[in-house]
């Protein structure tokens, strides 16, 4: 018998890459989301594969299913949604941790979390690595994200200290591919639709903060890693892709692959916005005998292309 998965957040960018690539391992997929920021056509293409089930639920209310294997990816990831309702952004990193722990404790699953390098917040370290605590503000407007998923790490391991899970706890660095959605709001979706367009680029800053962009094959690739580690090695660990932008470099990238002739609009800087992001990734080399491959032209690349075809359509 197949291995039965339940993804939730199964509809998103992430977790539509990640139910495909278990498809393909001949695993059973049960998709779990709420369509919060999730879209049905990034999981069109699965709905005739008798291995994949969807349903519509919200993380933050207890869920009763049969898995052997969870991967906790609902919430939303782009600073516009998770600010569009904080409230329900910590309910839904919060709560949905403990529905989620829960339904593994009581099934015996293995548990999976997507938490995220906004755990460091605006980080004092540079690169992160993973015994670094953090520098962030607890009651900013990046907070229900940052404080919600530090609360879920939390969660992850009480319930490993005192009920023995098996816990998997990946910090994710900024991924960027296709079917992200064109109003995500993050950088690379935004200034590609942008430069397709021919409309300005919208340079939040002056364009000297860096981040360092994993492509979205890399990352699922890191994330199946994980769960099939020895079950001593519980993370966290960071998986991004180490090699740093800024974001002014990333704009001018941009509108050369698409050979565009958007100009760029700085505006002002996000309240909070992290000067600096980038991955220390000796754990995950080490353990997972995991390295991101993907140059970010190439996965560029890729992306424009995608973007090309949905916003031309
Ligand atoms: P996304 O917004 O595309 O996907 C999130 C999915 O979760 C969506 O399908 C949404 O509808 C669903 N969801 C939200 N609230 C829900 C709820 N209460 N119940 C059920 N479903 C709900 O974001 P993504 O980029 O795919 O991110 C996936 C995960 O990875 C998130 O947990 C995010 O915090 C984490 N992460 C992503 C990145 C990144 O760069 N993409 C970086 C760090 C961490
Ligand atoms: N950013 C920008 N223009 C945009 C969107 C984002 O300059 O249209 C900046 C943002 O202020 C941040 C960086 O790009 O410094 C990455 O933003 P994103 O929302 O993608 O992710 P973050 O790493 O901040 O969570």
């Amino acid at each position: 018998m197949s291995l039965r998965v339940l993804v939730t957040g199964g509809a998103g960018f992430l977790g539509s890459h990640l139910c495909e690539r278990l498809l393909k391992q001949g695993k059973e997929v049960l998709c779990v989301d709420n369509f919060f920021t999730g879209r049905r056509s990034n999981i069109a293409n699965l709905l005739d594969n008798k291995r994949f089930e969807l349903l519509r639920h919200d993380v933050t209310f207890p869920l009763y299913v049969e898995v052997d294997q969870i991967f906790n990816l609902a919430c939303p990831a782009s600073p516009i949604h998770y600010q569009n309702d904080p409230v329900q952004t910590t309910k839904t990193s919060v709560l949905g941790a403990i529905n989620m722990l829960g339904l593994a404790k009581r099934i015996g699953a293995k548990i999976f979390q997507a938490s995220t390098s906004e755990v460091y917040g605006d980080p004092t370290l540079h690169p992160q690595t993973e015994n670094y605590w953090g520098n962030v503000n607890p009651i900013g407007v990046r907070a229900c994200y940052d404080e919600g998923k530090r609360c879920a790490e939390t969660l992850f391991f009480d319930y490993q200290r005192a009920h023995g899970l098996d816990i998997k706890v990946a910090r994710i660095f900024n991924t960027y591919g296709p079917l992200m959605c064109p109003n995500d709001g993050r950088v690379v979706s935004n200034f590609i639709v942008q430069a397709l367009r021919e409309e300005p680029l919208t340079i939040y800053g002056d364009g000297t903060q860096t981040r360092a962009f994993c492509y979205v094959d890399d990352m699922i690739d890191g994330f199946v890693r994980l769960m099939a580690s020895n079950k001593d090695f519980v993370g966290p660990v960071n998986l991004g892709n180490p090699v740093q932008f800024t974001v002014l470099e990333l704009a001018e990238e941009i509108v050369t692959l698409t050979r565009s002739k958007s100009n760029i609009n700085f505006m002002p800087l996000p309240i909070d916005d992290p000067k600096h992001r980038q991955p220390d990734i000796e754990l995950a080399k080490h353990r997972l005998s995991w390295d991101p491959q993907t140059k970010l032209r190439d996965g560029l690349k890729k992306t424009i292309d995608y973007f090309d075809k949905v916003i031309g359509a």
